[in-house]
């Protein structure tokens, strides 16, 4: 093991880092030239040059150990590797690898930092506006999802039919590269994901005709979603595996369904319990009747109103609300608010009849009977409180 730091390879080539495997090639044959042995007979630094080229040319040249290179720096070359612990360093701050391996391994080098591995898929929000029969009900629904696939043509790698992509030279396979920074702690090394492949790890030549090359294409597919009898407006249900397609062979993500529950133009919703105005004529109410009233299920439910019910008096049809998600078998009411009709637009008999009526009930114009006013605030106070 030397004992001075080492250079880095990159650096000993001459080279950039995104370089090419052609310019890697280039750049070792020119300098492999000049620091020959041959050519320079008895020069001690010529030969150290030398040693120094062909030991980076070695690994740069190998896409996978110039992967590895790229990750972890001369801890990889030299043994150390991700799991290695620090036995592979070749020293410590003397500019080179020693401080930026160290970081490295601190900092998510060893398999960690930017992410490149298969990559579970996005999840999907998809809004579903049911009617409130509807969520009384439930059922199916058929939606149509716009989201990223894989492209069946190729399998998702990108590659024409009959091809393979190559492993890209750049990462070496891997996906990530180094990316170096000058900080007060010294140079800093981050694994970022790989320029050229975009973190694939892998490049395509002949693109697939399918996805252009991309290995996922655009499609709406229509699915069919279960609606849970008794929604609420605003619940989420979650659909595994309905999302975006994954990454590199990661699964697909979840699609959320949201449910959105329209209002309905008669009846009202709290939870589970439903609430339906209920018109009556004056008569009705005085006299009593018996009445059929519409469920939201579209049922008759038959609603026996006793003489002198009041303006806004509450009738429960039991078990005739929303049934329970959670709990199977469980509904709420429906409860029937009166809504007494004041009669307009009387003939003179009828108006006559009314004025007879008051006189036998001795009532007297422009004065309430006290009896009864009190007795009605009462009701419509509890009936706006709900109670
Ligand atoms: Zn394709
Ligand atoms: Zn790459």
């Amino acid at each position: 093991m030397p004992t001075e730091s080492k250079r880095d390879y990159y650096e000993v080539l001459g080279i950039e880092r995104s370089a090419s495997a052609d310019e890697i090639k280039k750049a070792y044959r020119q300098l492999a030239r000049k620091w020959h042995p041959d050519v320079n007979q008895g020069d001690a630094t010529a030969e150290e040059r030398f040693k120094e080229v062909a030991e980076a040319y070695e690994v740069l040249s190998d896409a996978q150990k110039r992967g590895a290179y790229d990750r972890f720096g001369h801890a990889a070359a030299s043994g150390g590797g991700p799991g290695g612990g620090f036995g592979g360093f070749d020293g410590f701050g003397g500019g080179g690898g020693g401080l930026d391996d160290i970081l490295n391994a601190f900092f998510g080098g060893g398999g960690g930092g930017r992410r490149t591995g298969p990559q579970r898929g996005d999840d999907l929000k998809y809004e579903l506006s049911i009617t409130l029969e509807e969520a009384l009900k439930g059922g199916e629904k058929t939606i149509s999802v716009p989201r990223t696939e894989n492209c069946e043509t190729c399998g998702g790698n990108g590659a024409a039919p009959g091809t393979k992509p190559d492993t890209c030279v750049q990462c070496g396979g891997t996906g990530a590269t180094r990316q170096v920074q000058q900080t007060i702690l010294g140079t800093v090394q981050t694994s970022v994901t790989c320029p050229r492949c975009q973190g694939r790890g892998s490049v395509v030549k002949s693109p697939c005709g399918g996805c252009a090359g991309r290995g996922k294409v655009r499609r709406t597919r229509e699915l069919k979603v279960p609606i849970p009898p008794g929604v609420d407006d605003g619940m989420q249900m979650p659909v595994r595996g309905e999302g975006e397609a994954g990454n590199l062979g990661g699964p697909p993500g979840d699609l959320y369904v949201f449910f959105a529950v329209k209002e309905h133009e008669r009846f009202e919703r709290d939870g589970i319990e439903l609430y339906v105005s209920q018109p009556l004529s004056f008569v009705q109410a005085t006299l009593g009747d018996t009445i059929s009233v519409t469920t939201l299920a579209g049922e008759s439910v038959s609603l026996t109103i006793p003489e002198g019910t009041q303006n806004g008096t509450r009738f429960k049809l039991r078990g005739h609300g929303m049934p329970n998600i959670r709990q199977r078998n469980q509904k709420g009411d429906l409860t029937v608010v009166i809504a007494v009709q004041v009669p307009t637009k009387l003939n003179d008999e009828q108006k006559k009849t009314l004025r007879h009526f008051a006189e036998l009930r001795g009532e007297i114009a422009g004065q309430t009977p006290d009896d009864n006013s009190k007795g009605l605030w009462e009701r419509i106070k509890h009936a706006v409180k709900g109670d």
